[in-house]
């Protein structure tokens, strides 16, 4: 949480940025005044824009985003800040005093009824970002029933480009505090700096993929519809990663859209080998099992946070499905470190045939205190492990169990699995009176609408913090005015 405070007041200032120039900046008393609502508009078009263009760093697989924030917090961070920018944006022409100013009969492009520098170009590359724009976000709204996830996301870096483009022509053409010269090159700067951002994930991630390109060992069946994925490295050092992290998996393919997020089931080795434990889903997964061994491999990682905390007195894993893949990793790696702290897993799955087995891949029989608690929705003759699925019955039902009710007050609980589990244990935990920081989760959906009471904490932050860069630049302009 002190994170994500963090972050938000950092995000605050960084969209303030241009307010602030646009008054302290010396030449700025030399525009000429104007009415206070035109203002707000300059302000909410700033404010706006600066999002669109921060946008691209919440998505620039940017190592130190993703360890203090998580990648999937970054990413619900990119998704709701998103509709920040579209709100602002739509709404600032809005604003302008364009109401009572009639239209010149040589001026048929309306660009000095609206007030907008630069003419009809000017008034062009605004309406056709605003339509991109929001092309962009009703088309990642409307990603869950999307078929194809690679074809949709190339769309959206294409068209996110094509918003900072035209934007940026709006701004320079058209915006009145970008005439002033620092302000310009402050707006070039920014969108220089996003477009790199960008090319580092189109184009230099996959170059330098390249070179360090692996290869497929061996796709093996785990379990019904999982299979384990072993590739290794042909060329370059080892990835250098931590148990619990994850990184973006490519077979056969360089194209930068067509990789896909696998959470490293393995921990790191001397040979740099990686292994996955990966459940059909679509396209990608299910091919997997035909895939020839030796097909070049690229990996770009390792991103997340999902790490054990050194101070957590006793650890609590609540697995679903295939949401057990980075606690094998977290598993193998205690063994390693001769973890005696205790630990509790709760593996859920529907029935057992979809059970991975945890002693051949992490040994965990191995660790001091462990205890695996298997819990299947259809139970085999003779199972004398838990009934039922990980929502509140089933999470009540696991934390009175013997072996966890005395960690259950102390323990850090770490939770991985489908988003409905996920939200259930989450808003369970917390109902409990287990605190936010001490219940940390792994997302393997990235459009999640969750309902737990952290989501919804995590929206309401982003209202507040939307709320705050409105207010802000209306403070901004008020001091404005009053220095004027
Ligand atoms: C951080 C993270 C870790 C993950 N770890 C694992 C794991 O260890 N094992 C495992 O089996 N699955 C894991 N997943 C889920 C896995 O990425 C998807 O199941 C896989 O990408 C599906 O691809 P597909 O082409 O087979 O299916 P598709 O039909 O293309 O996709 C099914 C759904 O998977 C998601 N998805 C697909 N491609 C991507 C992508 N490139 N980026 C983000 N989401 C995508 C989308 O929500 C999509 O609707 C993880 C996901 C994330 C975000």
């Amino acid at each position: 949480m002190k994170r994500l405070l963090i972050f938000a007041l950092c995000y605050l200032m960084l969209l303030c940025v241009p307010l602030l120039m646009s008054w302290v900046l010396p030449n700025s008393q030399d525009l000429p005044p104007r009415p206070l609502r035109d203002d707000l508009a300059s302000g909410l078009a700033m404010v706006g824009f600066t999002a669109v263009l921060l946008e691209f760093f919440l998505l620039g697989r940017f190592r130190p985003i993703s360890r203090a924030l998580g990648s999937d917090l970054a990413m619900q961070a990119h998704q709701l800040l998103a509709r920040t920018a579209l709100v602002f944006l739509v709404l600032h022409p809005f604003l302008y005093s364009l109401w009572g100013s009639a239209q010149k009969p040589w001026d048929d492009s309306y660009a000095q009824a609206l007030r907008i520098s630069g003419g009809s170009w000017g008034l062009f590359t605004a309406l056709l970002a605003l339509a991109l724009l929001m092309s962009l976000v009703a088309m990642a709204l409307g990603q869950a029933r999307s078929r194809d996830y690679d074809r949709w996301r190339l769309w959206h870096g294409l068209l996110a480009l094509g918003v900072l483009g035209l934007g940026l022509h709006h701004t320079l053409e058209s915006g009145r505090y970008a005439q002033l010269p620092w302000l310009r090159w402050y707006w070039w700067a920014l969108a220089m700096l996003a477009v790199a951002s960008w090319l580092g994930v189109y184009l230099w991630r996959p170059w330098w993929q390249s070179r360090r390109a692996y290869h497929l060992n061996r796709v093996s069946a785990l379990a019904q519809k999982i299979w384990e994925v072993e590739i290794s490295p042909l060329a370059g050092k080892p990835l250098k990663f931590v148990a619990g992290q994850f990184a973006w998996l490519k077979l056969g393919s360089l194209a930068p859209y067509q990789d896909h997020p696998f959470s490293i089931s393995s921990v790191p080795e001397p040979s740099g080998q990686l292994r996955f434990i990966v459940k059909e889903a679509g396209d990608f997964t299910r091919a997997l099992p035909n895939t020839a061994s030796n097909t070049v491999a690229y990996v770009d990682g390792p991103y997340g946070n999902f790490a054990i905390p050194a101070s957590a007195p006793a650890i609590v894993m609540l697995a679903g499905g295939i949401g057990i893949a980075p606690f094998i990793s977290l598993l193998s790696a205690s063994v390693q470190q001769g973890e005696r702290r205790p630990i509790r897993l709760v593996y859920a799955e529907h029935d057992v045939s979809q059970m991975v087995s945890l002693q051949a891949l992490c040994a965990c029989g191995q660790l001091a205190d462990f205890q695996l608690l298997p819990m299947v929705e259809s139970p085999p003759e003779g199972w004398t492990g838990l009934v039922g699925r990980l929502d509140a019955t089933g999470l009540a039902l696991a934390l009175s169990h013997e072996a966890v009710a005395p960690l259950a007050a102390q323990a850090h609980y770490m939770v991985c699995g489908p988003g409905a589990m996920m939200d259930a244990a989450e808003a369970c935990l917390l109902a409990r009176g287990v605190a936010a920081d001490r219940v940390q989760s792994e997302h393997f959906q990235y459009n999640f609408s969750g309902r737990s009471p952290r989501a919804l904490a995590l929206r309401r932050g982003w209202l507040g913090l939307s709320l705050a860069a409105g207010l802000l630049s209306l403070l901004v302009l008020a001091l404005r005015s009053l220095r004027a």
